[in-house]
């Protein structure tokens, strides 16, 4: 059986590969008279290597025929995806609760795609007696109620996005609210589930219920728990305890810092380092955890205190105590600031557990952005 298969396979093997002996050297008779042509035909052969030169680009200079392929290719691009469309509009919240009388709040506006042309947008409220928003986006309440704000790609008007607006008269005594525990499984939730749940109360923004302080985020001047909230301090405290029996002494360097003192922090870094530099390791006023009353430098501070010891005992221990790295290694593009071994954030220990188990950051976590309002 065998035997006989083989014989009529290996024919055909000979048959194809003089085939393909007979179609190379058609090939190679047509290349060679094509090359003493000189230049007319073989458009096939020359584009490709024009595109690859000005994808590349070092090489520029010589060709006219590049440039005519390249416009060519862009204008065709354009006809299917005009420069300038917004494709869709993405906001840092999407409900918020303004208390009369109190300053403005303002949603961050990502545009997609990012490298779209013309951002510009219009703002509108759907009832000016309720709230009203300015040119830029800033909101500000004005009689009780619910209304809608939406905002609409100016290049693009089919795209838009809206913040549903209530109107409350502002509360005589404002308190830090109560911690939040996970109560739903933040991994099954799709992103646009997160994003409606994220709310801005009282110009201070929850996701999940979840105070959440960063550079899209930031607190009013006026919050101000006045030192570290009490369970916070009590989880420090607890936490103090457990590393001094394993010999690891660890205190505060420093925790609740108030939106004036940030100012000066802040100012001085820049005077000194440069505002770049600067926003890489200090928030802006306004911007920094430090206000919570639920953020704790621990030690020392500075590069220097990665990889200690103590360092060490508090990235492994202190989702026990509900806090959690804010700034991990290799964060920066999602968190905005650089590895902060120190900076502890507290959210309690279930939020802790599943936040510091997931391996990603509170912004990645959370599905969050953490870019200052100006780009
Ligand atoms: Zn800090």
């Amino acid at each position: 059986m065998p035997k006989k298969k083989k014989r009529p396979a290996r024919g055909l093997y000979i048959l194809l590969l003089i085939a393909v002996l007979a179609m190379m050297a058609v090939g190679i008779a047509l290349a060679l008279r094509s090359g003493s042509k000189v230049p007319v035909p073989v458009p096939v052969a020359t584009a490709p290597p024009v595109m690859t030169t000005a994808a590349t680009a070092p090489v520029r200079a010589e060709t006219t025929t590049a440039t005519t392929t390249e416009t060519e290719t862009e204008a065709v691009t354009e006809k299917a995806l005009p420069p300038g469309m917004v494709s869709g509009i993405r906001l840092s919240f999407y409900h918020a609760t303004v208390y009369i009388g109190d300053p403005a709040i303002m949603p961050l506006v990502l545009m997609e795609p990012e490298d779209a042309f013309d951002k510009s947008e219009r703002w509108e409220s759907s009832d000016e007696s309720v709230a009203v928003v300015d040119e830029s986006g800033n909101i500000t309440g004005v009689g009780e109620g619910r209304c809608i704000v939406r905002v609409t790609s100016m290049s693009n008007p089919e795209v838009y996005a809206e913040v549903i607006v209530t109107v409350e008269p502002a509360p005589e005594y404002r308190t830090t609210p109560a911690m939040s525990t996970p109560s739903r499984e933040t991994t099954t939730m799709t992103v646009d589930e997160m994003r409606k749940d994220i709310n801005v109360i009282g110009g201070i923004t929850y996701v999940q219920g979840v105070m959440i302080v960063n550079k899209t985020y930031p607190l009013p001047s006026s919050y101000n728990p006045g030192g570290l909230i009490p369970e916070a301090a009590q989880a420090f405290s607890d936490m103090r305890a457990a590393a001094s029996a394993d010999g690891i002494y660890l205190f505060s360097h420093s925790d609740y810092r108030s939106h004036w003192s940030q100012v000066s922090i802040y100012g001085n870094y820049c005077s000194k380092y440069g505002q770049e530099a600067a926003d890489r390791f200090s928030a802006r006023a306004g911007y920094s955890e430090h206000q919570t009353g639920m953020t704790v430098d621990v030690n020392w501070p500075g590069d220097a205190f990665n990889g200690t010891a103590e360092a060490e005992w508090l990235e492994k221990n202190c989702a026990k105590y509900g806090f959690i790295i804010r700034y991990p290694r290799d964060k920066e593009e999602y968190t905005g600031y650089k590895y902060e071994s120190w900076h502890i954030r507290y959210v309690g220990k279930e939020w802790a557990a599943v936040i510091t188990g997931s391996g990603l950051s509170m912004e990645e976590f959370f599905n969050v952005p953490s870019i200052y309002p100006e780009g």
